[in-house]
């Protein structure tokens, strides 16, 4: 008896710190209690209620949505009641194509992108300062390297970018990211030499004439060797994982209440239990545990989160597609071709012979660009990829690029069903608008890199393309003519995710010089606010919960200072968004 009873403690005590200890990890963010917002401009987007004034929230969940009146008559005592006093909301913006782990991996390098610098004398000034800020021998690396934003800046040579950073190992990326840049003391360290191989004929170290390294590198494959030295020693797990969180944050303080990661290029699939943990509404105990010892970050609303795999790292696909509300991955990113400003655009017709083509963007005379992939693989693969469920969006820029990647879905659905998929085109800058026909035949979803038309627009006519292709560059009328649930992307990091810049690009057709640019091809502002939830939540299969305001679906909304609905369409970049819900939960500030 006496020996029994201290043991039977011990056991009670240890059952108790347990069950403690057990719940003290499982703790997650509080989570916003049963809410009415009243007297507000409610855009619901939904064609049978498309104003309302009020909304009840529970459990993330739009319970009831109508006039203030009605809903305030639903109010207990459990209930909260947030007067709006006439503030817009809705619905949360759906970026459809974003790259997080890009982003991540961009954030804190040094900014010398023509959104910050107006001169190449600015850029090279501003690098220089940088480099003088840092130990010899620590890594510099630079982003947002853009001769065409900034029109005086020429490709940077070896001798050049030695001189700049002498003491340094330096790597440039382009704004593009289709380029890169580096010194000798990178070459040296990654062992780079004049008789490395090049990995493909579009992937490659350039050369001069006398065959010399130049220091530019040409497309991700002959950069992979110089990606694999950042990742150990400067772009860290622990600083990338930082950086994914303030990410994250960024694009929800942009409205977007969901994401969509379209291509992820890492090559284990720890980023990608990062952003599950982030955006589930379950997270797992082992990763609650390792947030709370500090090795994953803690827990807050963050965007739900879906993701396309690139088809090259096709391993970190689950053995089928796993329906979820809040993270899932949902099918393959492949990459037919590239970039319009490095010549890798894949045409019809050859680019300009412009100087600022040869010189600036060093594309060669009478380049077409050229597929990434052999069409008839592209094939196979959308048939294999079919017949495993997984959903497929291809990047593709150029009219040949597009009518290839419409003619492979075409020829693959003779075997297997591909309609049924939502196939989605990424970027359609020069979708002709003869292959429409197929695109709805083949129920393929085009998704418009429209900043295209408003940043580099001009660029495109004058030097670039010419009229006759910039007037006729993202055909985005005519996906709305024929009721095609056509979304429009930013492609952050390539240009930052603010919605109302892409919408308004959209309505007006105007570049930032103020030239107009296929101007039949305007969609109406609405229009556009629907490609940005509802058309974007269509494309990835959660159309029924997300994307608009309806009783039973998901509480995703914004609220906003201004109604875009009622505003000049020249001030709709200007709205704020003044507070951000994901799935009932307000992202902090
Ligand atoms: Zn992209």
């Amino acid at each position: 008896m006496t020996l029994k009873r201290p043991k039977r403690i011990i056991t009670i005590v240890i059952i108790i710190l347990t069950i403690t200890g057990y719940n003290f990890i499982r703790k997650d963010f509080q989570k916003a209690e049963s809410t009415i917002y009243f007297n507000a401009t409610i855009i619901t987007l939904e064609d049978g209620l498309p104003t309302a004034e009020a909304m009840l929230v529970e459990k993330g969940i739009i319970k009831a949505i109508g006039t203030s009146k009605e809903i305030l008559s639903l109010k207990n005592s459990h209930t909260k009641a947030i007067d709006l006093k006439g503030q817009t909301i809705m619905p949360g913006f759906i970026d459809s194509h974003t790259h997080v782990a890009l982003s991540a991996f961009l954030e804190n390098m040094v900014d010398l992108s023509g959104f910050k610098h107006k001169t190449s004398k600015e850029v090279w000034d501003y690098l220089k300062a940088q480099a003088l800020t840092k130990k010899p021998g620590e890594w510099i690396v630079g982003k947002g390297i853009d001769p065409v934003l900034v029109e005086d800046l020429v490709s940077p040579n070896l001798v050049f970018l030695d001189s700049l950073v002498p003491n340094n190992p330096l790597v440039l990326i382009s704004q593009s990211l289709h380029t890169y840049w580096v010194n000798s003391k990178t070459l040296k360290k990654v062992g780079i030499d004049n008789f490395t191989k090049n990995p493909s004929e579009s992937s490659f170290y350039e050369k001069d004439s006398l065959g010399n390294l130049t220091g530019l590198i040409a497309e991700q494959k002959a950069f992979l060797p110089i990606l694999a030295v950042l990742q150990k020693d400067v772009i860290t797990p622990k600083s990338l994982m930082n950086a994914t969180t303030k990410v994250l944050k960024a694009y929800a303080k942009n409205g977007n209440t969901t994401i969509v990661s379209a291509g992820i290029t890492i090559n284990d699939a720890k980023p990608l239990r990062l952003y599950e943990f982030l955006a589930t509404e379950n997270p797992k105990f082992i990763n609650q545990l390792l947030a709370a010892v500090g090795i994953l970050p803690k827990r807050v609303p963050y965007p739900r989160h879906f993701i396309y795999i690139r088809q090259d790292k096709d391993f970190l696909l689950p053995k089928k597609p796993i329906d979820n509300d809040f993270y899932s991955i949902l099918g393959v990113k492949f990459w037919y071709d590239g970039s319009p400003y490095t010549g890798s655009m894949y045409l019809n017709v050859p680019y300009l012979n412009t100087d600022f083509n040869k010189n600036s963007l060093r594309i060669p005379i009478n380049s077409r660009g050229k597929a990434l992939i052999k069409k008839d693989d592209l094939k196979n693969l959308f048939i294999n990829y079919t017949k495993e469920g997984w959903q497929i969006a291809v990047h593709a820029q150029g009219d040949v690029a597009n009518q290839d990647v419409i003619d492979a879905f075409a020829e693959a659905n003779n075997e297997v069903d591909v309609t049924k998929f939502r196939n989605r085109l990424e970027h359609c800058v020069l979708l002709p608008e003869s292959s429409f026909d197929k695109i709805e035949a083949l129920n393929i979803v085009p998704n418009f890199h429209v900043n295209h038309l408003y940043y580099y627009g001009k660029a495109l006519d004058d030097k670039i393309i010419g009229t006759e292709r910039a007037n006729i560059i993202l055909p985005v009328g005519e996906a709305q003519k024929r009721h095609l649930k056509y979304a429009l992307h930013a492609d952050q990091p390539m240009f930052e995710s603010k919605p109302f810049r892409l919408i308004q690009t959209a309505v007006e057709r105007l570049t930032k010089e103020g030239d107009t640019l296929g101007f039949n091809q305007r969609i109406s502002v609405l229009e556009g606010l629907k490609a940005m939830t509802i058309n974007a939540a269509w494309q990835i299969h959660k159309e029924d919960k997300l994307g608009t305001l309806k009783k039973g679906k998901y509480a995703d909304f914004v609220v906003l200072d201004k109604n875009p609905l009622k505003i000049p369409t020249h001030d709709l970049e200007n709205i704020k968004i003044l507070k951000v819900f994901i799935n009932g939960n307000e992202i902090l500030n």
